[in-house]
């Protein structure tokens, strides 16, 4: 394939920001904060190897997501408990704040309410960066395991990729079908899974988790959430996931209540303010 002369000139372009964030709304982090200082544990769940489970967190209410037993990488679902058509949009979170999401930054919803879901207020984690490889921690890059690229690339019928236990969960936590739930689940927040792409050949890496137990992910609810955990049967994904063989480990999830009046004054966000007639 032969090059324009002007090849070199035309890399050289330095990027643009798509989406500067400086007019993104900002989080009251120290009103959640303390918020966090009243709060008092009401629930807890706990994830099962290669499975997932659910859990409800009304809004203005925390949730933490914690490793402890060994290093094991989450996936996560968010819908509003009220109308699950309103879930966790993995990639327009990603193209707001970036490949990897920490202390600060929220998770957004789908179109058309495109709004934060919750913020997370705590990452042990937030000491990571970025590494060498260009790896990070919690992706909104990836997907979630799934048995159809299983399929697809190593053939068979594997049942525990994190996309059938998020399958599974939702349906027994609402009364739903399989059938009915599986279209709900979405692309995740990949909690404590440490990825990247490769910047020969730009695909999608993972490596082991520098999770160990003790860490957490702690979350504001900014509306009434729904969600689902899966443990995925990755593991650390330090080698591979979609299969039996790598160590896994549970995860817990907690459910932390605010003290009375601490939030008064705070509400959740409105839905986005587009008036949705797409120009007719
Ligand atoms: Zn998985």
């Amino acid at each position: 394939m032969t090059q324009p002369a002007d090849a070199d000139a035309r890399r050289a372009v330095p990027p643009v920001i798509c989406y500067p964030n400086e007019t993104l709304p900002v989080p009251p982090l120290d009103l959640y904060r303390a918020a966090r200082e009243t709060a008092v544990k009401v629930d807890e769940v706990f994830a099962a190897p290669r499975e997932a489970a659910t859990f409800r967190v009304p809004a203005g209410h925390f949730f933490r997501i914690s490793s402890i037993e060994g290093p094991q990488v989450g996936d996560l679902n968010l819908w509003n408990a009220d109308d699950l058509s309103e879930r966790f949009y993995s990639g327009k979170s990603r193209a707001l704040h970036g490949t990897h999401l920490t202390t600060g930054q929220r998770m957004w919803s789908s179109f058309p309410y495109l709004r934060p879901m919750a913020t997370i207020v705590d990452d042990t984690l937030g000491w990571y960066g970025i590494d060498a490889f260009g790896g990070s921690v919690h992706d909104v890059i990836g997907t979630r395991c799934d048995p159809y690229t299983h399929n697809l690339l190593a053939g068979g019928q594997y049942h525990h990729c994190c996309h059938s236990n998020l399958t599974r969960a939702l349906a027994d936590a609402t009364g739903m079908t399989l059938a009915e739930a599986e279209p709900h689940v979405h692309d995740v927040l990949n909690v404590f899974m440490c990825t990247g792409f490769t910047r020969d050949t730009g695909q999608y890496f993972m490596k082991a988790s520098p999770v160990r137990p003790g860490d957490y992910l702690e979350f504001f609810a900014e509306i009434n959430l729904l969600g689902a955990l899966s443990a995925c049967p990755g593991g650390d994904c330090s080698s591979e996931h979609s299969s039996d063989t790598a160590a896994c480990y549970p995860l817990l999830i907690e459910v932390f209540a605010p003290g009375q009046d601490v939030l008064n004054g705070w509400s959740s966000p409105p839905i986005n303010g587009y008036d949705r007639s797409h120009g007719r």
